[in-house]
């Protein structure tokens, strides 16, 4: 039997509830198959610990996690707890630290949830945006000069190279090279920004010449936003970077009906380091300690992290159960249902354990 060392951070907020019922639907999947235990390290990691000892996670943090084989993260931030402290005090340690260059969002329409699209149910929208997580816009790089002056510059750096887009480029035709459709739309703005963008295009087209049965086309970010509200069915796996598929996921998760039910990974394609898998949602603290966060996204990611570890067969397990209990409508009422976490929790495991 395969034993997975996964650590567990539910951090702040609704996080603890969601990495609950997402380690409850886990282990009714380990023992369903027999073929896999997954040992677990909870750590208590997040805003409290900062409101304690001044430090979201101990200074070796990093280091503690370096054995795990992929991390289950649930949500940071507070109320009293400025963000950019919550923000770089655990999370980008951990994306940066492990250098989890890929950041994977899968979204789709799931059974009884109703998209705001009209005439799009499930099956007419499948994507995975793939978005640039180690650099572009997000490199921190730029300045202010004069600062309070009439005359004050501020600049933001967008840092492209070419080892970031080609690995990132890579592993996205790699991805598209797996699913059915074996179709890629790569997202730039070289139009009008003409150095890192026209590089990304041109990478594009070299990395291309290794994936010969994957369909290839490019959009500009502005018309890629009209094209997943007017013809989401014409899209499969797209690849952005950091600023722009930032936007676009949070456009897809919105057109896929709830926050609660979008997941993400933040991966190593080189397994050098164990992986990130967490819910796109925040903290919610307006439904912290009600029973009534979405664990759908939790459920989705740990179906992530399942195929990230080599078993692809639980984690198809996990979303035929979610799917199953989505369309007979235990949902909670961010989606229109009136189910508890833990009602839904139920049920997903009832369903993982009678599935044929
Ligand atoms: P953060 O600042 O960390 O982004 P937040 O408090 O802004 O957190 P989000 O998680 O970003 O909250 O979500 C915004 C709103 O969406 C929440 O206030 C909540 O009402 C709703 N929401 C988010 N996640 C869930 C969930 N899993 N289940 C139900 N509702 C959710
Ligand atoms: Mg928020």
């Amino acid at each position: 039997m395969k034993h997975y060392k996964i650590a567990a951070i539910p951090a702040d907020g609704i996080g603890p509830e969601v990495i609950a019922a997402g380690l409850q639907a886990l282990d009714a999947l380990a023992r369903r198959d027999g073929g896999f235990a997954l040992d677990v390290t909870q750590f208590d990691w997040g805003s409290e610990r900062y409101r304690q000892t001044g430090a979201m996670m101990p200074a070796d943090g990093t280091a503690q996690l370096r054995a795990f084989d992929a991390i289950f993260f649930g949500a940071v931030g507070a109320p009293d707890v400025p963000d950019h402290i919550t923000l770089w005090g655990l999370r980008l340690p951990i994306c940066q630290g492990f250098d989890q260059y890929a950041n994977v969002r899968p979204t789709r329409i799931l059974p009884g949830i109703v998209s705001p699209l009209a005439n799009i149910g499930p099956g007419d929208l499948d994507w995975v945006i793939v978005r640039e997580n180690s650099e572009g816009e997000y490199s921190g790089h730029g300045g202010r000069a004069h600062k309070g002056l009439p005359e004050e510059v501020g600049t933001e750096v967008a840092i492209f190279t070419r080892v970031g887009v080609t690995r990132i480029m890579r592993y996205a035709f790699q991805l598209a090279q797996s699913r059915p459709r074996k179709f890629l739309t790569v997202v730039t703005k070289s139009n009008a920004q003409r150095f890192g963008m026209v590089m990304w295009d041109e990478i594009a087209a070299e990395v291309a010449q290794d994936f010969p049965d994957v369909t290839w086309d490019k959009m500009l970010v502005d018309a890629m936003t009209v094209r997943m509200v007017k013809n989401p069915r014409s899209l499969d796996t797209i690849v952005a970077t950091n600023l722009h598929a930032d936007i676009l996921s949070d456009l897809a998760g919105a057109l896929a009906g709830s926050l609660g039910v979008a997941p993400t990974a933040n991966i190593d394609p080189e397994r050098r380091y164990p992986s990130m898998f967490e819910p796109i949602h925040g903290s919610a603290f307006d439904i912290t300690g009600k029973g009534i966060a979405n664990p759908v996204a939790t459920f989705w990611t740990a179906a992530q992290m399942l195929d990230h570890l080599g078993e692809p067969a639980a984690a198809q397990r996990m979303m035929r159960a979610v799917e199953k209990v989505c369309a007979e409508s235990v949902m909670t009422p961010d989606v229109g249902g009136t189910a508890t976490t833990q009602e839904v929790t139920d049920a997903v495991c009832e369903a993982i354990r009678a599935e044929n």
